[in-house]
């Protein structure tokens, strides 16, 4: 069974803003910019698809329209719905809608502007980076050898390494020397690997119904320091049920849920014969290999965290082990809940604590993993907006030392 973080998209986005005239009166000047963001992650999604048919234009904006952006939208509902104008959280809530606002309206914009959207197709090719400096596909790539410091030395960076299997894009020797240092502390301390393989293995075995075209272009992805201390600071939170600490703590005995970090391209959307490549999801924890894979939008989205990439990582890090690490407390936390009569059923009892995020809406499960990450990131908003979640956690993380 997996655990997905995504960036998905709902029916209900339309709905959201007719009804609400807050989001409606924006201004429309920024779509360019939009529409321009959006064709670079379809471009990309366009290098990665070649071959399948997701190549041409006209199926690029098929998947722009069967992909709206469903956990964006149902966080504005939940902030829209828990914010107070002129309350602290508004100013983020207004900025977040107002995202969700552009986007909501780019289908509409793309269909009546089909000059001007080829232009922008157009002005990204020539302009984004990675077609002027196409990432080399992992399988086919011959890095270099990390063995010895003198080797390391001779290297010219930027370039891409090879540390205990894994490759990883530095952009000097500093860089070099810490990713592998990251790597070694995050084996050492809290018993976990970085291996991008057993990820690869986790998405071809868990999408077993996937046609092959689709699993072939799954792919393991370089890692570059920024994500590497993203995942040990994520890491860093469960210190007292990791490793050698996880035999004094109140998890002694069981073991460890979460072992290995992977780095991929991209995941597979369902587990049916017809599928495509999941262009929206950040990670994914996979509980039969113990194995937590990050994505590509992993790297480049922050929702969480606007402008702040490096905290939304760390936070959707967090996110990822809590479906491994703090799974064994889902049924009491939605026993504990009105929320919810069972792990996907929702009570309806208006009177309920709500989910610190609307994805959190989901199930049981992306609830309590939204209020695990809260509680690491932001716990002052988890506190004043679930105080119940908050102290469910809270309880959570004290018994983990024997201290509650
Ligand atoms: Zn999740």
């Amino acid at each position: 069974m997996a655990f997905q973080r995504v960036d998905k998209s709902a029916n209900s986005s339309l709905q959201a803003s007719s009804e609400n005239s807050y989001l409606a009166s924006r201004p429309f000047a920024p779509l360019a910019k939009q529409v321009i963001k959006m064709s670079t992650e379809n471009q990309i999604i366009q290098q990665e698809a070649k071959g399948i048919e997701v190549t041409r234009p006209t199926n690029l904006l098929e998947i722009l329209f069967s992909q709206p952006h469903k956990r964006q939208s149902q966080t504005i509902q939940a902030k829209l719905r828990i914010g107070q104008p002129g309350d602290k959280y508004e100013p983020e809530a207004d900025k977040t809608a107002y995202q969700v606002m552009q986007r909501i309206h780019l289908p509409f914009v793309s269909r009546d502007m089909s000059q001007p959207k080829n232009r922008v197709i157009q002005r990204m090719t020539d302009g984004n980076s990675e077609t002027e400096h196409p990432k080399k596909r992992t399988r086919e790539q011959n890095t270099s050898d990390d063995e010895h410091e003198s080797k390391r030395q001779q290297l010219i960076y930027p370039t891409e390494v090879t540390i205990k299997g894994e490759k990883i894009r530095v952009e000097n020797s500093e860089e070099h020397k810490q990713a592998r240092e990251i790597i070694e502390r995050i084996e050492n301390d809290y018993g976990i690997k970085v291996n991008s393989t057993i990820g690869l293995e986790s998405v071809i075995s868990h999408y077993a119904q996937a046609p092959q075209i689709i699993k072939d272009r799954v792919e393991t992805e370089y890692w570059d320091v920024k994500r590497l201390i993203s995942v040990e600071q994520g890491l860093s939170h469960y210190k007292d049920i990791l490793g050698n600490n996880r035999n004094s703590s109140s998890r002694a005995g069981i073991p460890q849920e979460v072992l290995s970090f992977s780095s991929l391209n991209y995941g597979i959307d369902k587990n049916l014969p017809d599928t495509k490549l999941d262009s929206n999801t950040w990670g994914e924890y996979f509980d039969n290999n113990s194995n937590i894979s990050l994505y590509k939008p992993f790297q480049t989205d922050t929702h969480d965290f606007p402008d702040n990439l490096e905290k939304q990582m760390e936070a959707t890090v967090i996110h990822e082990i809590a479906h491994g690490l703090c799974e064994y407390k889902l049924q009491d936390y939605w026993k504990a809940l009105a929320y919810w009569l069972d792990e996907n059923t929702k009570s309806e009892d208006e009177d309920a604590e709500y989910p610190v995020t609307g994805y959190g809406e989901t199930n049981a499960s992306e609830d309590l993993s939204e209020a695990v990450m809260y509680y690491f990131t932001k716990p002052d908003e988890l506190e004043a907006f679930a105080p119940e979640r908050y102290e469910l956690v809270k309880k959570m993380v004290k018994e983990w030392k024997g201290t509650n």
